[in-house]
């Protein structure tokens, strides 16, 4: 166990004690050792003194700053990304390497016609082509929009629909499956690069390699200016279709700041976030944050287990892990003794975003992997992380911490009908503590989205009064934590309460025998809505009445009978979206017999692609 995290404990605002910070015991220095101090002296023009710039002034472009930069400074030699393969070898790139690599698939998109402003996606798993694309497309001055290789034909259609796609980097394997049955229906998309073509592409695409290796390796970088678009990104999908959330180059600003005090990054860190970069935390975090900082990247091939996440967090002496609340659940679930025997003494920071992190899953790490994980909130929208818990800040088990510097956050009133109240043209507060509001930010951080791709209107309607309304509620409490209660959609209403999906899950999830849980509301007509809870048991626990009246009873004694589900169903697969997300709308439109809307983000229906292997 790190020592500094063993300090006296405080009384926090949940039933959970807080978890205090010795930052004197730390291995490394943090580098905001002071919240308050840091908040008062930031400012965002500061923060992008700490970036190159392109040479010449002639502007700003996130590949420069995540590459070249290095190598123009000297480190080119650095290993920059540690791919760890199936078999548990890994091979590596260094800053160097991404510069050629980056440069000639830019040289190439320029040789291929491909413009600035228009649009190359990628459909391909965590391979080495897909960075290189990702930073060649930066450099290009065109734009970048990553899927997830795990998409079906519809979704991957759709997608490269709405977004124009003129270019899309895949597989042999992944183009016959997803793209040829649909390629047809879409005449804009011009070029389909292959990576593994081997000299023989597939009729009508082109080999990737081959043209690599002609292209100039010192494939020139486009004066992209820092309002230039960069990034389009599909939004996970978990309240209904998914939307193109449009990102430019000045974003790397926020890339760096938020990596710099929520990560804590250091040129010396091991450092493995586990999203995908087909979703916006593998993107901004996978690869921009840790590269801008000059890190080692570690890039797991594979898919969720937990002997080899533990194995890859030990072999490879990873010192700062970012994860997602779904994977540190199915840890748990495969119970602590799994993580006994891999001794992660480098280890020194954990943190977590994606889905409210159960104060359960906080207190777990401090126990089974010697740290607890800092929760941290954002969106694709908000482009980076905007509130977090730092390491030399207290946790409070079950709150996303505190707004970053640079970040104003705030809680909007909202009215009977769940709308934002306004006066004189001015959004309406909420200020007291432990109060609900809508979670609203100021706008004008670098990283916040520029558009929804073709939904000007929907834009628009996000921002009012002063404020970029986020769709969640939260509340704050008197020392400026802030604690999510659910999404806006997500609220349930019971006989006069409202009551947030996420107390009464976290709740479930202390009882023993419960590995996860959703929470919806049911209508009722007395109550208006009941509370309902779909359970998954941990491995060993039998679904009987017996344990669901036990469950019911264990969560009216914490949370009162108010709160409590009434009604509770055992579940062996919670609906979630591929990025993790339990989808609380569809367990409620498969409860109410409703049409399930856009599934195209939803899990394969067999169950979770990222199941954890039972040991044999
Ligand atoms: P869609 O907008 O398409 O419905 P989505 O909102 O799930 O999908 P993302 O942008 O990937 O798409 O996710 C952002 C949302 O995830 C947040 O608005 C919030 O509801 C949830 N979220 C992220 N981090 C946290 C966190 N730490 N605690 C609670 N909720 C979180
Ligand atoms: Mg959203």
């Amino acid at each position: 166990m790190n020592p500094a995290n063993k300090g006296a404990r405080v009384e926090g605002a949940s039933h959970w004690p807080a978890i205090s910070k010795d930052v004197a015991a730390f291995p490394v220095q943090p580098n905001m050792p002071d919240y308050d101090a840091a908040r008062r002296g930031f400012t965002w023009d500061q923060a992008r003194q700490a970036l190159a710039g392109l040479p010449g002034g002639r502007g700003l472009n996130i590949a420069y700053e995540a590459v070249d930069r290095h190598v123009a400074e000297g480190r080119g030699g650095k290993e920059a990304l540690r791919f760890v393969q199936a078999d548990g070898g890994t091979r590596s790139l260094s800053y160097a390497d991404l510069a050629e690599q980056s440069g000639r698939f830019a040289a190439m998109l320029k040789g291929l016609g491909v413009g600035r402003g228009e649009r190359v996606f990628s459909l391909l798993g965590r391979s080495p082509e897909l960075y290189a694309a990702v930073l060649g497309t930066f450099r290009n001055g065109s734009v970048f929009c990553p899927l997830f290789s795990a998409f079906g034909p519809e979704p991957v259609r759709q997608r490269l629909h709405l977004g124009d796609g003129r270019v899309l980097v895949t597989t042999k394997a992944l183009y016959r499956k997803k793209v040829a049955p649909v390629r047809d229906s879409l005449p804009g998309l011009r070029h389909i690069l292959l990576v593994d073509a081997d000299g023989r592409p597939e009729p009508e695409t082109l080999d990737l390699a081959e043209l690599l290796a002609k292209a100039d390796p010192n494939g020139e970088i486009a004066d992209t200016q820092p309002g230039d678009m960069a990034l389009l990104h599909f939004t996970s999908g978990t309240t209904g279709t998914p939307k193109g959330a449009i990102h430019v180059h000045d974003a790397v600003t926020a890339h760096y700041a938020t990596g710099r005090f929520a990560l804590d990054l250091h040129p010396d860190d091991i450092y493995w976030c586990t999203a995908d970069p087909g979703w916006v935390t593998g993107m901004s975090y996978g690869i921009i944050a840790p590269l801008v900082h000059g890190v080692t990247a570690i890039v797991d091939e594979e898919e969720l287990d937990a002997d080899r996440w533990y194995r890859i967090l030990a072999e490879q002496h990873v010192t700062v892990w970012y994860t997602a609340p779904t994977a540190l659940r199915m840890l748990m679930k495969a119970g602590a003794e799994r993580a006994a025997g891999h001794d992660l003494p480098a280890l020194r920071f954990i943190a977590s975003v994606g889905e409210p992190l159960n104060p359960e899953a906080v207190v777990w790490g401090r126990d089974v992997l010697g740290l607890p994980v800092h929760d941290n909130w954002w969106q694709t929208e908000t482009g980076g992380i905007m509130i977090a818990n730092y390491p030399a800040m207290d946790i409070r088990p079950g709150s996303m911490g505190r707004p970053l510097p640079g970040i104003e956050a705030a809680l909007v009133a909202r009215d009977a009908d769940g709308k934002p109240i306004m006066k004189e043209g001015q959004a309406v507060l909420v200020t007291g503590p432990d109060t609900m509001g809508e979670l609203a930010l100021r706008p004008g951080w670098p990283s916040m989205f520029r558009g929804y791709l073709n939904e000007e209107e929907r834009y628009r309607r996000c921002f009012a009064g002063g404020w970029y309304l986020t769709g969640d509620l939260a509340k704050r409490d008197a020392d400026g934590y802030f604690w999510f209660v659910g999404r806006g959609d997500d609220v349930i209403k019971s006989s006069g309460h409202l009551i947030g999906p996420f107390e009464v899950e976290s709740c479930l999830m202390e009882h023993p025998a419960v590995a996860e849980a959703g929470v919806i509301g049911v209508p009722d007509p007395v109550a208006g809505e009941l509370v309902k809870a779909f359970v998954e048991l941990k491995p060993g626990n039998e679904p009987t009445e017996q344990l669901q009246l036990e469950i019911i009873g264990f969560a009216r004694k914490r949370l009162g009978a108010a709160v409590a589900p009434r009604l509770l169903d055992f579940t062996t697969t919670l609906p979630k979206t591929r990025s993790g997300k339990i989808l609380r709308r569809l367990l409620k439109s498969r409860e109410l017999g409703l049409p399930e809307g856009d599934t195209s983000t939803l899990e394969s229906p067999a169950g979770p692609a990222m199941t954890l292997k039972e040991r044999p």
